[in-house]
């Protein structure tokens, strides 16, 4: 009885730390998944951090990849004084070899395969903006993030090339740093289209670079030397008559979009005609409407019509 009793409890004792083994095998095996599940999922959010940072670092140099395609293009239409046929092609086709040679560089540095495509450059409810749309696809081992990404490019310091391109087929336009010096390039075209007192504008000058006017609302220019300090620093406006960045590439004085305008500025010792074309680059490119002398600082004067004297308060 005794030893049913001690090979009864032997087995009690044999089960109860049986029982305790298989518990601790199974808290271990539970503690390690428990662990390799909280791992994988760092790891995870690790890698998915690793693609946020690539991605956001490489649609940041899509900004100044864009801004350097608008440059190169510009100043290559200004040497040449050859107008592009279809801005928005030529951008898309330049940019795209920029963005390849980027895409190597991301491969090398992060073994991420990039694929991109430009979509589209537009016209934007701001003309110092352009709206680019560019595809990508980003991978990595197997995790794959893709994209359609708008980034706004500025157009403002760089060189318009719409005077130059009109102009240059008669005579004598040259241009420096900031401003397009005329000659007799500017009347020439003048004469050519008819226009009435176009010797106003022989030795005329506009700005060259894009820069936008600070004194908004316009209205104010007719406050003390406003608007001499707008055209001596050669400030362009916003205008729903004057061309946008991407159609002054392609030489058209106006379209459809919302675009700028700037003043062609006559030479101080023009003849004492009364009135000539208004100022307004778009009006002296393509409307050809008059405006009446006006003496915005001493003996220096532009010719501007009403219409824009309500816009700029004179
Ligand atoms: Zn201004
Ligand atoms: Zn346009």
């Amino acid at each position: 009885m005794k030893i049913l009793k001690d090979d009864c409890s032997g087995h009690i004792f044999s089960a109860i730390a049986g029982l305790f083994i298989i518990a601790f095998i199974l808290m271990v095996i539970l503690f390690l998944n428990v662990t390799y599940t909280i791992d994988n999922e760092n790891n995870q959010a690790i890698a998915s951090d690793n693609m946020k940072y690539i991605s956001t670092d490489y649609i940041r140099n899509i900004d100044k990849l864009s801004y350097d395609t608008l440059e190169e293009i510009s100043n290559n239409v200004i040497i040449t004084k050859t107008p592009l046929k279809n801005s928005n092609d030529q951008f898309k086709k330049l940019l795209n070899e920029k963005l390849e040679e980027k895409n190597k560089e991301y491969l090398d540095k992060y073994d991420v395969k990039i694929s991109s495509n430009v979509i589209s450059i537009e016209s934007s409810d701001k003309p110092e903006y352009l709206i680019v749309k560019v595809y990508l696809n980003f991978e990595k081992a197997d995790e794959r993030y893709r994209d359609v990404v708008e980034v706004k490019t500025s157009v403002l310091n760089l060189k318009d090339p719409l005077g130059i391109l009109l102009c240059s087929e008669y005579s004598d336009l040259t241009y420096n740093e900031s401003r397009v010096l005329y000659k007799n390039s500017l009347s020439d075209f003048l004469n050519k289209k008819n226009v009435e007192n176009y010797e106003n504008y022989i030795n005329a000058t506009a700005p060259l670079i894009i820069k936008k006017c600070p004194y908004d609302p316009y209205i104010h220019h007719g406050d003390g030397n406003v608007l001499y300090d707008c055209i001596k620093n050669g400030y362009y406006h916003e205008s729903s008559d004057g061309s946008c960045y991407l159609c002054r590439l392609e030489a058209k004085p106006v379209c459809s979009h919302y675009g700028f305008e700037t003043f062609i500025i006559p030479h101080e010792n023009i003849k004492n005609n009364l009135s000539s074309v208004s100022a307004p680059d778009h009006v002296v490119f393509f409307e050809n409407y008059f405006g009446s002398q006006y003496s915005y600082f001493e003996n220096k004067i532009i010719f501007i019509d009403n219409a824009h004297k309500l816009k700029y308060g004179l």
